[in-house]
């Protein structure tokens, strides 16, 4: 796995790789219609055909402007979820911050691209009985319709999200809603999608109309194996969506030669993705 202290500048920003834990997911969700005698040489399953699933949040910073994208999985699980999962909560998002010398009060905000468990489950933590911000002075994003999601899950989406992931948050009064296509910061742009969820988005650092501008591609795109557009997880709500908005991003990515970044990639945190007619690679 990536070393969790990995940097890169890009668009202005140093970013580093970080990491929260780890777990494993079966090998077929993961790879939806992919047939496993494609997908076993790229991701190797164990006896129980699960494949190990990395959690990156990434940290971007640019003078005192410390962002967390995306905050990964948290510790707030119980004995049978970390079984079914195989859930490590170590080394945590605080160990791996503290490793490149940052405290949780210096996150200046957290910009989520939606509200699964897997990707939003680190934004609380539990101090005694009660559940706070894991970063008391960060300022939080997520899209709209996930935060919704996430406070009224229907009967579909009920294992993929947890209310009490985002309601110590809008008590706190620190969870900002985010539509479309909208600069949530100088130099960082959310895009709402779709598809894998009803709201995920992915985030641009930088400046998108030229190479100097990395993307967090989330579950849109979540390991460099899954680059090609048919490659979509059994997990996504909306697969033909899901088709057209990866299609699109993966060509606009790979045109613009923008570096790509990986949250669920166990061997690269960092990749460019280079068009060869339909089909994309991972280039360092
Ligand atoms: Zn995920």
């Amino acid at each position: 796995m990536s070393s969790a202290s990995e940097s890169i500048d890009v668009g202005g920003w140093r970013i580093t790789a970080l990491v929260d834990g780890s777990m494993r997911l079966d090998g077929g969700a993961m790879w939806g219609v992919v047939p496993k005698p494609m997908w076993e040489k790229l991701t190797p399953p164990d006896a129980d055909n699960a494949i190990a699933i990395a959690i990156r949040p990434f940290l971007a910073e640019r003078g005192d402007v410390k962002v967390l994208v995306e905050c990964g999985l948290g510790d707030r699980w119980d004995e049978k979820w970390k079984r079914i999962y195989r859930i490590e909560t170590k080394p945590s998002l605080v160990d791996s911050l503290a490793s490149v010398g940052v405290a949780p009060e210096a996150i200046t905000h957290v910009v989520a691209t939606h509200c699964h468990w897997d990707h939003f489950g680190a934004a609380v933590a539990r101090r005694g009985d009660e559940l706070v911000p894991r970063f008391p002075r960060a300022r939080y994003f997520a899209p709209r319709i996930e935060i919704e999601n996430a406070r009224r899950p229907d009967h579909v989406r009920r294992a993929s999200y947890r209310p009490e992931d985002v309601e110590p948050l809008l008590a706190a009064g620190v969870l900002e809603a985010y539509d479309g296509d909208v600069e949530l910061l100088p130099g960082l742009h959310a895009h709402v999608l779709g598809g894998h969820s009803d709201g995920v988005a992915v985030i641009t650092l930088g400046d998108e109309a030229t190479s100097d501008c990395a993307v967090f591609w989330s579950d849109v795109v979540p390991t460099t194996h899954h680059a090609q557009p048919a490659y979509i997880m059994a997990f996504d709500i909306d697969v033909a969506r899901s088709f057209r908005v990866r299609s699109e991003w993966l060509a606009r990515a790979a045109e613009r030669g923008w570096l790509g970044l990986f949250y669920h990639d166990t061997e690269r945190a960092f990749a460019k993705l280079v068009r060869d007619g339909k089909r994309y690679t991972a280039s360092a």
